[in-house]
């Protein structure tokens, strides 16, 4: 179960490293520029904390997780993008539950960020995902590709309630939002993961 975790965390750290100066330019248009270094330096002191949390159990080994990238990104966007991975220790078959952990996560991104949907967030990711599953118990990986590409294009054409890019004049609009996109990264790589595991 923790090969799991650590499995879908490497490739998410993999995929930032590849991808994080494309987020910081984004981020040059929205915020203060650094989304990109920031989720990367999260992601990679996870990877570097494994040997030094107890792996018998998954919920304490993603609090840690959790917890690490929280610390290491510091900001709003510690406190909110390591919301799911602490959420994840929860998910104890992979069959299961995955519902609950995406409910859980909204519910908690909505009251620590005072965020909506629609307010171009790492929430206008989460949200249609979870309503996609609670609709359709049996998903094609291929459809959740595209529903997270499509949910995370869909930013660009929101006006910004949250952040500082709500005090820019274009409010942010046509461009996509950078924890949206590094949140699509991460949950790609979950359900790429999830993929493999049942495939095995
Ligand atoms: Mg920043």
């Amino acid at each position: 179960m923790i090969n799991f975790h650590k499995k879908w965390i490497k490739n998410s750290y993999v995929k930032i490293k590849d991808e994080y100066q494309l987020l910081d330019k984004l981020d040059q248009e929205l915020g203060d520029g650094d989304h990109g270094t920031t989720i990367f330096r999260g992601l990679e002191h996870a990877v570097n904390s494994f040997s030094s949390i107890d792996q018998n159990d998954p919920i304490h080994f993603m609090k840690e997780i959790s917890k690490t990238m929280r610390i290491a990104m510091g900001g709003a966007s510690g406190i909110l993008m390591s919301i799911f991975f602490a959420e994840i220790g929860n998910l104890q078959k992979l069959n299961s539950s995955i519902l609950d952990i995406l409910n859980n996560t909204i519910i908690k991104i909505k009251k620590r960020g005072n965020v909506k949907v629609g307010d171009k967030s790492i929430l206008d990711v989460y949200v249609p995902i979870f309503n996609y599953l609670e609709n359709n118990n049996q998903y094609q990986i291929d459809n959740i590709m595209k529903l997270i590409d499509d949910s995370v294009n869909k930013t660009k054409i929101m006006e910004a309630k949250v952040g500082r890019a709500k005090f820019l004049e274009t409010k942010g609009v046509g461009v996509i939002d950078p924890g949206a996109l590094s949140t699509s990264m991460i949950l790609k790589e979950f359900f790429k993961e999830r993929n493999n595991e049942e495939n095995i």
